[in-house]
């Protein structure tokens, strides 16, 4: 499913940075950055390489900036998994207000006359044109009647989050591991300890 070629682009990478660049809950496990500047500075631009492409060489500022913008993504996700519209869209148009969203078609490289979402001023730094880019695209999906297709995982000690492509829109969880995870939570909280069925583990099935 496509919302928008400049918005699908623009979500993934929101998810995508929450997913690599804000602390939380991992398929089980516990998510916490390195502490070590020079560390962090490494995984921010893998991250931003990863997304969009190489080239890219992050400052250590950079890095924290990119670091901080992950963790005000993760609170839209959030508040939008807790079902709080309003809480969402006022956190929206805080990251289109700091981030400068400013759409404007530009042209360079060569390329045909194409949208940017950023502010074109040149002392616009890297991580603020990132910045606008999710928050335009958040806010494009969002203003779209797709919200519920920003969704966290659903399983226990996960809070990865996703954008949910699928047709029928009703994914719930990061991964084929964690739906496994839940299903086998389930199975447990169904037969206590003991009991001749513990023995048997249900079936992993797809689709997400
Ligand atoms: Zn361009
Ligand atoms: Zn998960």
């Amino acid at each position: 499913m496509n919302f928008d070629g400049y918005a699908d682009l623009g979500v993934a990478a929101a998810a995508e940075l929450v997913n690599h660049l804000a602390e939380g809950w991992a398929q089980g496990a516990l998510r916490r950055l390195p502490q070590s500047g020079s560390q962090r500075a490494r995984l921010a631009a893998a991250t931003e390489a990863a997304i969009w492409g190489r080239g890219s060489v992050l400052g250590g500022a950079e890095a924290e900036e990119l670091i901080q913008l992950a963790a005000r993504l993760r609170l839209v996700f959030a508040s939008r998994s807790a079902g709080d519209a309003d809480g969402t869209a006022h956190l929206v148009n805080s990251l289109l207000r700091d981030y400068r969203a400013a759409p404007q078609l530009a042209t360079h490289d060569g390329e045909p006359w194409h949208l940017h979402f950023h502010s074109q001023d040149r002392e616009v730094g890297r991580v603020e044109a990132r910045g606008a880019t999710c928050a335009v695209a958040l806010a494009t999906v969002i203003g779209s009647g797709w919200a519920s297709r920003l969704g966290t995982c659903a399983a226990e000690r996960c809070d990865l989050v996703f954008v949910d492509t699928s047709r029928k829109g009703s994914r719930r969880f990061c991964s084929l591991r964690c739906l496994n995870r839940d299903k086998v939570a389930r199975f447990r909280s169904r037969h206590p300890e003991g009991g001749p069925a513990s023995q048997e583990s249900p079936a992993p099935t797809f689709p997400l």
